[in-house]
């Protein structure tokens, strides 16, 4: 439902977690955050309110780290729990994938994990798409071209943020019928479903097209298409005010 990423010099975890509030107003079920530390993954999801997670965070908070990716639900496949919440992990934790939207193939996508010998900690359709991705970053050895690769498998509508345990430089998208947009700022940038997610950071934005990836880095914005071809997007400036 909500999404939000970040890479830069600030504190991810309240980036993100800010981030997350803005976007409360389209309604959730459920919210989680996921961080980049020296190689792994730290990871906290709850269902209900934002408030839940802020509570676990501060009795146990996550280590410091300026890469993150962070979920508001809104259940469509699986309850609403915190085993269902996302951000989802790859098989070997590799990867923490949010995702906007439903994965129509995902049961076939599931059994073909499965049959492969891989273990599915959830009921979710978005699950899939974390293990399918960290199966073909270790193939592709880029995270860009892991997420073309896995777009190119999935069928139905997705908006895509994911990170790498072992590249905290990177945060990853890609959108196919459900909306993705970058906040560009200056030694950090940001990856909203709208530009809420942001809007008091930066007033740079730059919308995704259909059927795009982008790489964010703390400099750099790199778009291109499913196929691997360059790709542009849309470039605005936000002139309007929150009423929040
Ligand atoms: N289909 C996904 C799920 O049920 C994502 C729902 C959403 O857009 O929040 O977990």
């Amino acid at each position: 439902c909500g999404i939000v990423g970040y890479v830069g010099h600030r504190q991810a975890q309240d980036v993100v977690v800010e981030g997350l509030r803005r976007l409360e107003y389209r309604g959730y079920d459920s919210a989680g955050i996921a961080l980049v530390d020296g190689g792994a993954i730290a990871s906290d999801k709850r269902a209900g309110k934002l408030a839940n997670l802020e509570a676990a965070l501060a009795a146990a908070p996550l280590p410091a780290s300026s890469t993150g990716i962070g979920h508001t639900r809104w259940a469509t496949h699986g309850a609403p729990t915190d085993a269902n919440a996302h951000p989802h992990l790859g098989e070997k934790s590799r990867i923490a994938l949010v995702h906007n939207g439903i994965v129509e193939n995902y049961v076939q996508l599931r059994t073909e994990l499965e049959a492969a010998g891989h273990v599915l900690a959830s009921e979710t359709d978005t699950e899939v798409a974390a293990h399918v991705l960290e199966a073909e970053l270790a193939e592709a050895g880029d995270l860009s071209e892991a997420m073309r690769r896995t777009c190119r498998r999935l069928e139905g509508a997705f908006t895509l943020v994911a990170v790498d345990a072992e590249d905290p430089s990177t945060v990853v998208a890609a959108r196919r019928n459900s909306p993705l947009v970058v906040g560009i700022g200056e030694g950090e940038n940001f990856l909203g479903s709208d530009v809420a997610a942001f809007i008091e950071h930066t007033r740079e934005a730059l919308e995704l097209g259909q059927d795009q990836v982008v790489a964010i880095t703390a400099d750099g914005v790199v778009v291109t298409g499913f196929d691997g071809s360059p790709a542009e997007g849309t470039r605005y400036h936000v002139d309007w005010d929150l009423s929040a």
